[in-house]
């Protein structure tokens, strides 16, 4: 049998393994006729309540639905600062924009992508002592910002600094929301990934460690009122009933044919999980001897949920030679992210500039991603070695 092509991330791999499964859950969800918010919803919240170890989980409709009931339920708005990094997937700033508050990004720690606490701290003070951020445009909302709260993001899906960062909360009064969007799987000293703040989010879409076969999201929380507020947001703020509408919410419900897929998927999580530990393992073994190339790593007490497994070249140059050799074989990469946000022009009206964080920009040129899958095998990733080891 011809062998497949190395594929980014193997969707098809893993459907062989759940197809049947998926299509008996699928043909539950024709049988009974509940497309929204039916049984397997409920089910799915269940399950993955218990396997984070919160006390709630609430389904909605993306990842960053699950970002905007968070904030939402914050009563975050206009005047607010919510701190975040600048190397991240849009999305994270985006749901603060869409608020009408203010996106405060912070540089990242060179050693884990991730935001740097340290910086974070000097960002807080820097907002506190200024009202408002000096470089911020006259476009900016207008009058001081207020710091509300931190949006820390697993990247990659490697947690972050939690014990730094819960601590930084505490002490300047701000709530901690966890984009764990990529990290699902993870663990942090013992605890799983979307269980690590106040609110945890993450996504499945379908690239992400659990990924359904089209949008979704999710919100954890330990707390009753949070988790109640974020309940009536999802469906447009609902109260008593249907019809009875006590704020102003959105519809961030989740279908039930995605909550049957994710169900069958969730089962091959831990095994998943597992084999994507051997996976970064075998890269960091058969890579370690290519010179100018920067390998990631987690940290003692981290298990990354390795959504990606980014590497760093030497420069620009050296990585458009790697990506272009590694084209020539066949084999795919991709770049996350090639702009940080602080220079995307969506923020432009923010007033950032080049060289306001140096360390997201310089990575954004130098970073690029191996593929990265379960079903990634050993041959395989010897090839992806070899060739980036060829001059
Ligand atoms: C994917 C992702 C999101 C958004 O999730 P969607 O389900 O695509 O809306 C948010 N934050 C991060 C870090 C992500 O990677």
């Amino acid at each position: 049998m011809e062998k497949t092509k190395l594929q980014f991330i193997d969707l098809a791999a893993q459907q062989r393994r759940i197809r049947k499964k998926v299509e008996e859950g699928i043909k539950a969800v024709l049988d009974h006729g509940q497309y929204i918010m039916g049984p397997e919803v409920a089910l799915l919240e269940k399950r993955l309540a218990e396997y984070v170890g919160v006390k709630h989980a609430l389904a909605c409709s993306s990842g960053t639905d699950a970002l905007l009931l968070a904030l939402m339920a914050k009563g975050v708005g206009p005047g607010d600062a919510i701190l975040t990094t600048s190397f991240t997937f849009v999305a994270t700033a985006e749901v603060i924009c869409l608020l009408g508050a203010t996106p405060v990004f912070v540089d990242i720690d060179p050693d884990t992508f991730n935001i740097s606490p340290q910086k974070l701290e000097n960002e807080i003070r820097d907002l506190k002592a200024t009202g408002k951020k000096s470089h911020l445009g006259s476009d900016a909302a207008a009058g001081p910002l207020t710091a509300k709260g931190i949006i820390a993001v697993d990247l990659f899906g490697l947690p972050c600094d939690y014990k730094a960062l819960t601590d930084i909360a505490a002490r300047h009064g701000l709530f901690l929301i966890e984009d764990g969007a990529q990290a699902f799987g993870g663990m942090y000293f013992g605890r799983k990934a979307c269980g690590l703040a106040a609110i945890g989010c993450t996504s499945f879409f379908p690239a992400k460690p659990l990924g359904g076969y089209g949008d979704g999201g999710m919100c954890f929380a330990e707390d009753d009122e949070l988790f109640e507020l974020m309940k009536s947001l999802r469906v447009h703020g609902q109260g008593a009933d249907r019809y009875d509408n006590v704020r102003i919410g959105i519809n961030g419900r989740l279908d039930s044919i995605q909550a049957a897929v994710l169900l069958a998927k969730f089962d091959l999580l831990e095994d998943e999980i597992n084999l994507r530990q051997a996976a970064a393992q075998r890269y960091n073994h058969l890579l370690k001897p290519v010179e100018n190339l920067t390998l990631p790593h987690a940290p003692p007490g981290y298990v990354s949920a390795w959504a990606q497994y980014s590497v760093l070249a030497k420069d620009e140059d050296q990585r458009a030679a790697s990506m272009g050799k590694l084209k020539k074989a066949e084999i795919p990469t991709a770049i996350y992210y090639p702009k940080p946000l602080h220079l995307q022009k969506a923020f432009k009206n923010l007033g950032y500039q080049r060289g306001d964080f140096p360390v997201s920009e310089d990575f954004a040129q130098r970073i690029f991603s191996l593929p990265m899958h379960p079903y990634l095998d050993f041959a395989d990733q010897k090839k992806i070695a070899h060739v980036l080891a060829e001059n």
